[in-house]
């Protein structure tokens, strides 16, 4: 499933979008210098420059006291310019993360991590959605993958993957698992699966062994390691299953192309075009 080629197309369609618009306007704030946090709003930037998104890069010192972050945070939503905001994660360990996130008006949060929008996943009537199980869902249709009815098995449970994708498989109609660290024979799960979902971070963690016969399988995961890329999913697994992304070009791309659309919905929940559920 090529992840690369439909986030262009959904690219394409807001660059349009904005500039009908007019304006949408992106705040990020990144605490720190830690070199992956960096290099993602690099991304992100690079990303929102091209579709047209007046993009604000806020950064701050990694010792900045918790009030400083979180009066930042209070400023981009009171500042009328700015539709959406993200707070690049992870924090500096002196912070706290949780009440940052929470300062977030959920209006403008476009990573779906307020307890509001979470809550409102959970209840079914999505506000926003963490883009990562947005742009695997938005995949999964593209190639007419059955969910209704189907097996699906999500191994990983974090708030930002695993939780919000299983629970946007069961408002899909899915029978959902979902797997962790302590799951006894994950194999044996994993092999259940007509649709498998591994967002784990472990390089290579699940292999052909582990995937069912002709499964559609979205590999998350994002491990460097040998001076390569490499997914959670063994690339040899491809012969078993069905459909499968491959590692890097499915679900990175859609990701940022899903944060992208989130800032244009943003951008409409403000405006008032579409209502936000709370
Ligand atoms: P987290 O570290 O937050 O969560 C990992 C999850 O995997 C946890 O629920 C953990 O279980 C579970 N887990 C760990 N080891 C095992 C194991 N041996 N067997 C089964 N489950 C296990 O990671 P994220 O969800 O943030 O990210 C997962 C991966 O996806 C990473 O590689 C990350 O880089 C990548 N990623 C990629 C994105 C993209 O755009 N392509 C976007 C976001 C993430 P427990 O809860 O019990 O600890």
């Amino acid at each position: 499933m090529d992840g690369k080629a439909l986030a262009e197309r959904i690219r394409a369609e807001l660059k349009d979008e904005v500039a009908r618009r007019g304006h949408v306007g992106l705040a990020t704030v990144l605490v720190g210098d830690d070199p992956a946090s960096e290099i993602y709003i690099r991304l992100k930037h690079k990303a929102l420059d091209e579709v047209g998104i007046e993009a604000r890069d806020i950064r701050l010192p990694a010792d900045t006291p918790q009030d400083e972050v979180v009066r930042a945070v209070e400023e981009l939503n009171a500042d009328d310019a700015i539709d959406g905001m993200l707070v690049q994660l992870p924090l500096p360990a002196h912070l706290d993360e949780e009440a940052i996130v929470r300062t977030i008006d959920p209006v403008k949060d476009v990573d779906g991590l307020h307890p509001v929008n979470a809550g409102l996943l959970y209840l079914g009537r999505p506000g926003h959605v963490p883009a990562t199980p947005l742009g695997i869902m938005r995949l999964l249709a593209e190639y007419d993958v059955e969910l209704e009815g189907a097996r699906a098995v999500v191994v990983g449970r974090s708030v930002i993957v695993g939780k919000p994708v299983a629970l946007l498989l069961l408002s899909a109609n899915a029978t959902v698992t979902v797997c962790h660290s302590r799951t006894v024979d994950l194999e044996a799960r994993t092999r259940e699966a007509d649709v498998l979902i591994v967002a784990v971070g472990s390089d290579r963690l699940i292999g052909p062994e582990g995937v069912k016969e002709g499964a559609t399988v979205v590999d998350v995961g994002m491990n460097r390691s040998d001076g390569g890329l490499y997914g959670d999913v063994d690339p040899s697994a491809n012969q078993v299953a069905g459909r499968m992304t491959p590692v890097p070009g499915g679900v990175g791309p859609m990701t940022i192309a899903l944060l992208l659309e989130n800032a244009v919905r943003a951008s409409k929940f403000r405006s008032g075009e579409v209502a936000f559920p709370f």
